[in-house]
This record gives C-alpha cells, sequence and structure tokens, in this order.
C-alpha cells in the first residue's frame, strides 16, 4: 500500500525504476521463521532477484542460496552465504560454472542428467576432491501452472525420469568422486493451488521409500519452490500463506528422522516486495482504446510480454480518485507485445502521474535487458 511518504520519494527520483520495500521482506521472512518447522531448511532462489542489498536481509533472515548458474554462486558467495548452505541447480552447468563451485565446496550440485553426473565426477577427480550431489527427479506430477514455467512433468527437460533410476545407480557406483546425498524435485512456479504440492510429497515420498530399499538412505530431501502469490490482490495478500503451504508437507511428507528437508524459494519471498514504477509520457486516445504511454517497457519488465503475465497497475497520483477510464498501459519499446496491461481502469491520467507495476519484485529486475540500448534499470529502497 502506497502512502504519500512514498510518492513524495518516488517524486524525487528518476524514473523508470524498481521499488523495494525491505519492511515487507523482513515481515516475510519472519513469517517463514515462525511457520516452517525447526528441520526445513529454507534456500532462496537467486534466479528471483539477485539485489546485493535483498540478499543481505535474506541471508541475515538464516536462508540458504539456491543458484542456477555460476555467477549466482558467485553472487551467493559475495554475499556471505556460507559456501555450506548454496546449492547449484540447471540442466546445462559449464564446465566452468562446475569447477568454479567445486572450488568453493559449495552443499550440493541437484545433478539434471546422467551424462552431467559423469562430467562432474571427471571435473571433481582432476581436483582430487569429492562433488555432493542431489539427483534431480522429475517427478511427473502437474504442477497446473503456466506451461512455459511447469517443470515436473516427463514431457520437459528438467530431471531424471523414474525408468532411468536402476541406470542412475549402475552409473553411481562407478564415479568415485561424487557423494550421492540427496534427491531433488522442483515441479514449476507460480502454484496457488496447494493440491500439486500433497501430490509431490506422495510421489516423493515413494520415490525416497525406493531408493531406501535399494541401499541409500538419503541425508537431504529438496521439494524445490514454486509456492505461488497474489498478483490481483498485492495490497490484501502480500505475504503469502506459508503457513498452510509448510502444513502440506508437514502432514504428507513422510520421512526417516535421519533425513533433512529442504526448500527454493524464490518468487513467494520476493515477488510482493517489489513495483515498478515509472512515469506517463503521453496519452494517446485512439477510437476504440486510449494508450497510457511510459517511460518504462519490456525492457524492464518483460513478464507481460514473455508469458502474458498479469500485473496489477496504479496510478499513484491520483489514489484518491475513482478509476474512470480504460486503458492499455504500454511501453515505448519497438514491439507490439510491450504493453502491460489492457483496458486497465484507472482516473483520468495526465503526462507525468506516477505508475506503479505490482508484484514485481520476482523476475522483475533480473530479467531486464538492454534492448534500444535501454538504460541499466535502477532500484530504490525503503
Ligand atoms: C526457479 C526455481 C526455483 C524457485 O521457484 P519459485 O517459483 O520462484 O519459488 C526453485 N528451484 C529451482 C530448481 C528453480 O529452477
Amino acid at each position: 500500500m502506497f502512502t504519500q511518504k512514498h510518492i513524495d520519494n518516488f517524486s524525487s527520483h528518476e524514473t523508470p525504476f524498481y521499488f523495494y520495500d525491505l519492511e515487507l521482506l523482513k515481515n516475510t521472512l519472519q513469517k517463514i521463521k515462525t511457520s516452517a518447522p525447526k528441520n526445513y531448511h529454507i534456500h532462496y532462489a537467486l534466479k528471483a532477484n539477485a539485489h546485493p542489498t535483498l540478499l543481505e536481509i535474506i541471508r541475515n533472515a538464516g536462508l540458504g542460496a539456491d543458484c542456477v548458474s555460476g555467477n549466482e554462486v558467485k553472487r551467493a558467495l559475495e554475499c556471505n552465504f556460507k559456501n555450506s548452505d548454496i546449492a547449484f541447480a540447471g540442466v546445462g552447468k559449464s564446465d566452468k560454472e562446475i569447477n568454479f563451485a567445486l572450488d568453493n565446496s559449495i552443499f550440493c550440485f541437484n545433478v539434471e542428467s546422467v551424462h552431467e553426473l559423469k562430467v562432474i565426477n571427471e571435473l571433481a577427480k582432476n581436483k582430487s576432491t569429492k562433488a555432493n550431489i542431489a539427483l534431480r527427479i522429475n517427478p511427473n506430477v502437474d504442477a497446473y501452472t503456466h506451461k512455459y514455467i511447469t517443470t515436473g512433468l516427463e514431457e520437459n527437460k528438467f530431471g531424471i525420469n523414474p525408468y532411468e533410476f536402476d541406470q542412475v545407480l549402475d552409473v553411481l557406483k562407478n564415479l568415485e568422486n561424487i557423494n550421492f546425498t540427496g534427491l531433488h524435485f522442483h515441479i514449476g512456479s507460480q502454484i496457488q493451488d496447494l493440491t500439486p504440492f500433497k501430490n509431490l510429497c506422495l510421489r516423493a515420498n515413494e520415490i525416497n521409500k525406493w531408493f531406501i530399499q535399494k541401499g541409500y538412505l538419503l541425508p537431504h530431501i529438496n521439494l524445490g519452490g514454486g509456492l505461488g502469490i497474489d498478483y490481483q490482490n498485492p495490497d490484501a495478500n502480500s505475504i503469502p500463506d506459508f503457513e498452510k503451504y509448510f502444513a502440506i508437507f508437514k502432514q504428507f511428507l513422510e520421512l526417516q528422522p535421519s533425513q533433512e528437508i529442504h526448500f527454493e524459494l524464490g518468487r513467494s519471498i520476493i515477488a510482493q516486495c517489489g513495483s515498478l514504477i515509472s512515469r506517463v509520457l503521453y496519452i494517446k486516445n485512439g477510437i476504440n482504446t486510449n494508450f497510457a504511454i511510459l517511460d518504462a517497457g519490456m525492457t524492464e519488465l518483460i513478464r507481460p510480454a514473455l508469458y502474458q503475465a498479469y500485473h496489477k497497475i496504479e496510478n499513484i497520483s491520483k489514489l484518491e480518485l475513482p478509476n474512470s477510464t480504460k486503458y492499455d498501459v504500454v511501453g515505448p519499446i519497438c514491439e507490439s507485445s510491450d504493453c502491460f496491461g489492457k483496458a486497465v481502469e484507472m482516473p483520468l491520467t495526465e503526462r507525468g502521474d506516477i505508475i506503479a507495476i505490482r508484484s514485481a519484485g520476482a523476475y522483475g529486475e533480473v530479467m531486464s535487458n538492454h534492448y534500444n540500448l535501454r538504460d541499466q534499470v535502477k532500484s530504490v529502497f525503503m
């Protein structure tokens, strides 16, 4: 919820910029702490937002890091995450990235294929070291989310399928530079109905039992991330219902007492803390459509163009006025998909009004780019 204090602050900055509400971030982390049982280890997925100011707060709250590139591992280390709290996932880790992670003795590689397992073994052998690995399992659980962010189905490129397990164990027997320490699952993102997480627990139970029967009681079980947020009502639901989320795992996950439980949450931690703040450059009245043309575009926030994602849009210069007019809210980039929202109801809007595009803390700034030689987007913290 924006107050006069925010509006005064925003007025003094050049737009566009990302605004982050650090109070909300701290409250969100506190809520996670009070909702998760003591034996749950929460890693923050850096790919959602890797800004050092935010990472420092997240690390101070006691979270580990979940990385999907060598540079994310590097960023996590620079922001003082302990190497023993850093997991490294991703279907296409390069040799350079693997070597960097080996040199820094990270907690775990989440390995996505038999081929990758062999390569990590070779690279670890060259360094006379051992790599801790978890197998990323494709559990074939549908997350019922956007197809671009569904990852746990057999047709997706991620993870190792159950029909490959026997082969994996055969291969593992001969890999002397691998410590097989865990199982990893991640079924997708922006999951709001919790049923897929229940289904994930049931599959994880079966798969864990299978490995135990084969003689592998693995110390770490990682259930990934994916908890969704309320893009429609960012003020009413500024913090996701972590209690309900963790309760599903408490109820349905049946592990051995010695097994530690890990999560990798990204969006649910950081999305509601960020807004993209922009000014209206021009109003253009068409026959059927009024356009509000902003100084921010898909170069700063690509989610609407990439996955037709919805973000709530507010004219915060006119918060006290009733919504009276519909606008297509668009950016300046030479692409028709550079549109933040169609037929958005706003008060009568003018050049210079400040527009907030809400719930943009996750997969916003990190996906910004320099198309059209646009400036690097700035950030403001409060
Ligand atoms: C993206 C990703 C996450 C975080 O997903 P959110 O939906 O942002 O919580 C966690 N683990 C892996 C392996 C990922 O790729």
